[in-house]
């Protein structure tokens, strides 16, 4: 097992909990809609939220209004910050620049962990058909407030061309913080909120503490499996799996 949570093949269990979860779109549209309250009559806002390193928040000011890019940290901040956001781009006014200063200070945490990337690694997020980088942002923003610090890159396939017996279909490693998704996901056969629930199963390892029971480790604790059951399409993915393993097994 080494330093990797393997999430071989489980059995369906526990009943559904319904939850709405906001796309990356939805979370931009509330967030702008909290900005528009302070804008002067007449302007328009348009809100992009990034995941830049180094840029926060940059501001263009135009005649008929404002285009804001904004770093994901500042999604669900509290209203005083939204409302510095807004002076800031509004005014450019120096007290609230300060502010959100102290903000992003409180949050660099996420940014330097994300600029803490080992060179000899190649990321590979683009599939065929299904995109793991976008997979991640939407849950990253839906379930983690958009500060989970993990990258992600479809793994290698060492058994291709051979008989499956098993498949790891996703894995985090601890170290380092990857996650690594099995190729064998990357087909059109495979629903999209499929391989977003293996994604969303491996961001979980990235959020729990790793239980040690009797110099045993427990990567699957009773508060992690509580909260995988909390993924919208949780039913209906364990359903698909069961269905659909001999067809992965076989591909
Ligand atoms: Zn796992």
């Amino acid at each position: 097992m080494g330093s990797r949570s393997q999430r071989a093949l489980r059995r369906a269990a526990a009943a559904r909990q319904v939850r709405l979860t906001p796309t990356l779109e939805e979370t931009t549209d509330r967030m702008a809609a909290g900005l528009a309250l302070y804008l002067p009559p007449g302007k328009t806002l348009e809100l992009r939220l990034t995941n830049n390193h180094y840029s926060m928040i940059s501001v263009r000011r135009k005649s008929d209004g404002y285009r804001l890019r904004l770093h994901q940290m500042f999604v669900g901040a509290e209203p005083r910050v939204v409302r510095a956001l807004a002076r800031y781009v509004v005014h450019n006014d120096r007290r609230a620049s300060t502010l959100l200063g102290e903000f992003i200070e409180e949050h660099q945490h996420i940014i330097r962990q994300q600029t803490r990337r080992p060179r000899n690694l190649t990321l590979r997020t683009a599939g065929r058909y299904h995109d793991l980088e976008a997979i991640f942002g939407r849950l990253s923003v839906a379930h983690f407030g958009g500060a989970l610090e993990a990258r992600i890159t479809w793994g290698p396939d060492a058994a291709r061309g051979k008989r499956r017996r098993s498949i790891k279909m996703g894995s985090f490693a601890v170290e380092d913080r990857i996650i690594r998704i099995h190729p064998v996901l990357d087909q059109e056969c495979v629903p999209d909120y499929f391989v977003a629930w293996i994604v969303f199963h491996e961001m979980l390892h990235g959020k729990h503490e790793v239980l040690r029971e009797n110099g045993r480790r427990r990567f699957h604790t009773p508060a992690f499996l509580a909260e995988e059951r909390q993924f919208p399409d949780y039913q209906r993915a364990c359903a698909w799996e069961k269905q659909n393993l001999d067809r992965l097994l076989r591909s």
